[in-house]
């Protein structure tokens, strides 16, 4: 192999695909069998370059025989995908009992491939987990579900932490009662945040949003998670946006239960009252919804795609457990989370 010396510019992936699940259909093959094929199928996509990128840094790839199994599968898989062209790919591919964290970008003329560890499952307890509420119904939390929980919370600023202070995360074999026809016409929502008009809002946490990760993680191929850590991302992603909607809200009913008792009615807190409701009425969207739709009109992934709310959740998901993905896919959008987010 030979060490590229400056190292390459950072490929831009036009998406991040997230959806892929379908199993591979090669292990079988041998490195050599890989190999060929692989060599085969990079020629007919023009690409004339591979290179495997570690923390070391980039290095071009002299014989396909000096990649690995996992590489090699990847490469394979993604040559197979429709339209691979420009996309940037999370996969995991299965090594014997282990399934390996490989990210390839195919960008003709070069791809890029990055092997990382195989990817383990999440694990936590409830004594780990501060600030939000978790409820039961209908089934309990195990020590997986929790971790999910945990990794995803820990990669949080403690502004956004603040803005989630208090929300109810309720495990729930399938979706809540009101969000049933939305889960039908979307096909791919898969846990859901609930805000109501009281400001109360929770975020429900089904079994298929805790499916295991079959063809693709989430996060750097250094340090892969699970999928379902990015699904529960995106719904706090719609809590932190809330975030300030909901503590407007709640003082609102606050001041409204007082109103009732005697000497709830003071000066002061009917002037507070008009002033919060005035506040609320003024504002058509979430203060930091409005300053994501000022700023942009496109979204790094297909679900994205949606609306801007859509987008902006799925940016922010990805700003916390890939920002270098992020980066790759939507500069601004991560130079935005940088410098100009406020939560
Ligand atoms: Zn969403």
């Amino acid at each position: 192999m030979r060490r590229l010396l400056p190292l390459l510019p950072l490929l831009c992936a036009a998406t991040y695909d997230t959806g892929d699940s379908t199993p591979y259909p090669h292990t079988a093959f041998s490195e050599k069998e890989l190999a060929k094929s692989v060599s085969k199928a990079a020629k007919f996509a023009g690409i004339k370059q591979i290179i495997l990128r570690n923390e070391q840094g980039d290095t071009e790839v002299d014989k396909l025989q000096e990649l690995d199994k996992a590489a090699l599968s990847a490469l394979m898989r993604v040559q197979g995908l429709e339209d691979p062209e420009g996309k940037e790919y999370d996969l995991l591919v299965p090594v014997g009992q282990d399934r390996i964290a490989v990210t390839v970008w195919w960008a003709p003329p070069a791809a890029v491939v990055e092997v990382g560890p195989a990817l383990q499952p999440a694990s936590s307890t409830r004594e780990d987990i501060t600030g939000v509420v978790l409820e039961e119904n209908g089934t309990s939390w195990d020590p997986r579900a929790l971790g999910i929980v945990a990794d995803a919370l820990a990669t949080l600023t403690d502004v956004e932490r603040e803005r989630i202070e208090g929300l109810r995360i309720i495990r729930s074999p399938g979706p809540p009662k009101g969000a049933r026809s939305l889960v039908k016409a979307s096909g791919r929502l898969k846990a859901v945040y609930i805000q109501e008009e009281s400001g109360e809002s929770s975020l429900v946490l089904p079994n298929y949003a805790l499916e295991e990760s079959k063809g693709t993680f989430c996060g750097p191929a250094s340090a892969p998670k699970e999928v379902a850590e990015r699904v529960l991302l995106h719904e706090l992603a719609h809590a932190v946006h809330q975030g300030k909607w909901r503590a407007r809200l709640a003082e609102i009913q606050a001041l409204e239960a007082a109103f009732n008792e005697p000497e709830g009615k003071t000066t002061e807190a009917v002037a507070r009252h008009i002033e919060l409701v005035e506040e609320h009425e003024a504002e058509e969207q979430a203060p930091l919804v409005a300053a994501w739709v000022k700023r942009f009109d496109s979204a790094p992934t297909a679900y994205g795609d949606l609306s801007p709310i859509e987008a902006f959740a799925e940016a922010f998901a990805l700003y916390h457990m890939d920002p270098a993905a992020l980066r790759r896919v939507m500069p601004d959008a991560h130079a935005w989370f940088e410098s100009d987010y406020k939560p």
